[in-house]
């Protein structure tokens, strides 16, 4: 497995390649419009080939790169279906899979910081975008964010992969990079909480808007293209 962890500094949102060794397929989850040059300049350096670019959710904080890749390089682009982001090729469900080589990517429905957020699996990685961050966790104020949901998707579904199954998130405000299920389920002060004290705590956070809100929203149900 082939696998970079890349970073946007300016909305703190990770990228990730992952490709198979033997057929150089390769997919990029969560692709920031922005970095797209510096993307497909790795790809080619690694002599991959991107077959896939999707996204954890809709994102609210940066456009997405996923329709200028798809034109770039002809790869599929994926998001969860039912998200009214009709230019996507795959509408994603939660139980898909999708092979990449000899592995596959599994899809793995966690709603609540959005309705239509996916957490991603690929042999012992979860990439759990804006669902678990490292000793955190998304916002749930906005988009048809539930924090109850939130809670179950983390809670029963997430800490339900084994202990050390590494944690890549979509974000990071703290300078962490990755984590492990276990160390989330011991360590993370928000879901060390009760579902009760958790939901309230959600409500009283009281976030300013992401800056690029309201043009980053719409454009993405675009694939990030005008
Ligand atoms: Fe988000």
């Amino acid at each position: 497995m082939i696998f970079r962890q890349l970073f946007d500094y300016d909305t703190w949102t990770y990228t990730y390649l992952v490709a198979d060794e033997q057929t150089h397929e390769a997919v990029l989850i969560d692709p920031v419009l922005d970095q797209a040059e510096r993307d497909l300049r790795l790809i080619s350096e690694l002599n991959l080939r991107l077959t896939y670019a999707i996204d954890t959710h809709v994102h609210a904080d940066h456009i997405t790169a996923n329709g200028y890749l798809r034109e770039r390089t002809g790869c599929r682009t994926g998001v969860a279906s039912g998200n009214g982001v009709e230019c996507a090729d795959l509408g994603l469900e939660d139980g898909q899979v999708l092979p990449l080589g000899d592995s596959r990517i599994e899809v793995i429905a966690t709603p609540g910081h959005t309705d239509g957020c996916l957490s991603f699996r690929i042999g012992d990685r979860v990439f759990t975008g804006d669902s678990l961050f490292i000793r955190g966790c998304g916002r749930t104020d906005f988009q048809s964010g539930d924090a109850g949901r939130l809670y179950d998707s983390i809670t029963k579904r997430l800490f339900a992969l084994p202990d050390e199954t590494l944690v890549y998130p979509g974000h990071d405000y703290h300078g962490h990079t990755i984590s492990t299920i276990g160390e989330e389920k011991r360590f993370n002060p928000r879901l060390t909480m009760d579902r009760e004290t958790f939901i309230r705590y959600m409500a009283e956070l009281k976030l300013p808007d992401p800056r690029l809100i309201m043009e980053a929203v719409p454009a993405n149900r675009s694939c990030g293209q005008a």
